[in-house]
């Protein structure tokens, strides 16, 4: 795998929150499209779509990341993995491994993780002995349907795997989040919202949003009416079964 370095790995997002990216580029190649790639090509960070998907990773991350949590002054109430890449992608266990170094550096500062992937959580992050803080363990998911994967995201991992890998952590105690965004239009895919929210009925949290930059999304007659129907579905389901809930369209 190509590396590069960094001067700067810890950061605060313009959304208000703390990240870190391990990595330029992302093996998944979403084509919603990729907000991260829209912006790493019109910063010249990366040249094509093709270059997106074969990432390099960033190989002084660690050095950077102690320095960076030893000179914070204030403690952060979390941590978030990632913003601009993914940290357990499909076809890159170095990625994997340093995203799994660099957490563990932050949980020994007593600094809790909250992880988004569209990868396979790892079953090491279940470890409360090398992960000792309240992390929040989340995978991508909006669909089940591997024809509507391949087609978005065609280098993410399989949805069943995504939700297998994330009950086990669920099942070590851990606490477990899904993010249903972008949620597709019936034009794009019709399906059932309600089948997949029965398929991760054990997660302690849920983000359902709607798909707002992409014109077959917003060229759907009546969008404002099924958003406002499926948050609807998402919330019910969230409070019959104690998961904590947030929605937007
Ligand atoms: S997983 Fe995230 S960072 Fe990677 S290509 Fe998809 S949207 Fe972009």
């Amino acid at each position: 795998m190509e590396t590069i370095t960094r001067k700067k790995l810890l950061y605060r997002s313009g959304l208000g929150f703390m990240c870190v990216n391990a990595a330029l580029g992302c093996s998944h190649g979403c084509r919603y499209p990729c907000y991260a790639f829209m912006m790493g090509r019109s910063y010249g960070r990366t040249a094509s779509y093709e270059e997106w998907c074969r990432p390099k990773l960033v190989s002084n991350a660690a050095q950077l990341l102690e320095k960076e949590l030893d000179r914070l002054k204030e403690k952060p109430e979390v941590i978030n993995f990632s913003l601009t890449t993914d940290p357990f992608m499909v076809g890159y266990s170095e990625v994997t491994a340093m995203s799994l170094a660099l957490i563990e550096l932050i949980n020994a500062r007593g600094i809790p993780v909250s992880i988004l992937t569209k990868g396979r959580l790892p079953g090491e992050l279940a470890d409360r002995s090398r992960f000792p803080a309240e992390n929040t363990y989340g995978i991508s998911l909006a669909s089940l349907d591997e024809g509507f994967r391949e087609k978005w995201e065609p280098g993410a991992a399989p949805y069943a795997e995504r939700i297998a890998a994330l009950r086990l952590l669920h099942e070590a105690g851990r606490r477990t989040l899904v993010h249903m965004e972008p949620y597709p239009t019936p034009n794009i895919i019709a399906q059932d919202l309600g089948a997949i929210l029965e398929k991760i009925g054990f997660i302690d949290e849920l983000y359902f949003g709607g798909w707002n930059y992409n014109k077959i999304a917003t060229a759907f007659p009546g969008r404002g009416e099924f958003y406002r129907d499926q948050g609807e579905i998402a919330r019910r389901f969230c409070a019959r079964r104690g998961i904590d809930c947030q929605t937007a369209s």
